[in-house]
């Protein structure tokens, strides 16, 4: 059950809530949004006489039965789609975003070279790793502090909105310094110690769907965020692992609608982890468009050849501007679809 208190609801009025709740033997997850409080509510009881109890009592909005185990973040539980602000940018509205960088932050020079083609080329964030989640502990792990220092001089030369990753809890105060949203990354989708510490980060988190795991188990990691604290979640499909070799992972399309039909949460797509390749990625990202993502996640480095991760599948400054190009009729039609959508739900 969820119960959606008034926008102007006393601090009285939601304890007395809270309190009637725990009376029908049930535990409460209050979140605290822009306009008003929301209350899970969790455990086993009389959903009948609770819902209808809570109905009548003052300050309660609406008090809702959620069959989706995943409750704040379902599309039960909200119908319109949910719009991240990352920046001054609105993820998950009417303006389709993309985020482009290189893997890993190497150098200075590498980051602002990048940084500024991009943002010639209609990137409006950039990407980039200080802390890199590597398979081999002998490969290059991330400048660290240094890393993000350089994103932040980046950001500052370009006005690009920063999003980086966190790979663990320990850091995640340093880098919500100087992000503008964090990345959690596939490895760390079910970290739930760090699911928890991002409740409370008071960034925009970008999830990233693991290795092998199903759309549920994504949305059970997004709600974890959610039930903790930070109502500001992207999700982000990059590719899962099935038996096929000839992309280094399989990119599962279908998860983007199915994810809008689940859930009210933004869908960006990273076609390039999908790909593992570079020749693929500009074909991904129209499939990206066309079925309706809210953006791309794509990896781009000056000289690839030299990338200290990922250059077989980041796209040159050349390449990205030809596909940024190439994009161009596909988010038109993409904006028109968003804005007739927007109308239908008026
Ligand atoms: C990355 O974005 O560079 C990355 C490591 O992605 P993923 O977690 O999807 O593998
Ligand atoms: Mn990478």
């Amino acid at each position: 059950m969820i119960i959606s208190m008034r926008p102007h609801a006393t601090r009285e009025e939601i304890e007395h809530v809270c309190e009637r709740i725990r009376e029908f033997g049930y535990r409460v997850h209050s979140i605290e949004g822009e306009e008003r409080v929301v209350i899970g509510v969790v455990g086993m009881g009389d959903v009948t006489a609770c819902l209808e109890s809570l109905e009548a009592t003052p300050g309660v909005e609406r008090a809702m039965r959620i069959s989706a185990p995943y409750k704040f973040v379902s599309r039960e539980f909200k119908k319109e789609d949910s719009v991240i602000k990352v920046n001054g940018l609105d993820i998950g509205g009417d303006e389709f975003i993309v985020m482009a960088g290189p893997c890993s932050v190497e150098n200075e020079k590498q980051i602002m070279e990048t940084a500024e083609g991009v943002a010639k080329a209609g990137a409006q964030m950039l990407r980039g790793g200080a802390f890199k989640p590597r398979t081999s502990p002998y490969d290059f792990q991330g400048l660290e502090l240094e890393g993000l220092k350089l994103l932040r001089k980046a950001k500052q030369a370009t006005g690009l909105g920063i999003i980086t990753e966190v790979m663990s809890d320990r850091d995640v105060e340093l880098v919500a310094e100087y992000a503008d949203c964090m990345q959690l990354g596939a490895r760390n989708m079910q970290n739930f110690a760090l699911l928890k510490t991002l409740g409370s980060c008071g960034r925009p988190i970008l999830l990233k769907r693991g290795l092998s795991s199903t759309i549920k188990e994504l949305l059970m990691s997004a709600e974890y965020i959610v039930a903790h604290g930070n109502p500001n979640v992207i999700l982000c499909e990059r590719g899962i692992r099935t038996f096929e070799t000839a992309t280094r992972n399989t990119c599962d399309i279908s998860a983007v609608p199915v994810l809008n039909e689940l859930t009210h949460l933004p869908v960006v797509l990273d076609p390039s982890h999908a790909a593992g390749k570079r020749s693929l990625v500009p074909a991904l990202s129209r499939a990206g468009v066309a079925i309706g993502a809210d953006g791309l996640i794509v990896e781009v480095h000056p000289y690839p050849e030299k990338a200290v991760s990922d250059g077989a599948q980041s796209l040159t400054l050349d390449g990205f501007r030809q596909m940024m190009r190439d994009l161009q009729p596909y988010i038109r039609l993409w904006k028109e679809m968003r804005s007739l959508e927007t109308a239908a739900v008026a």
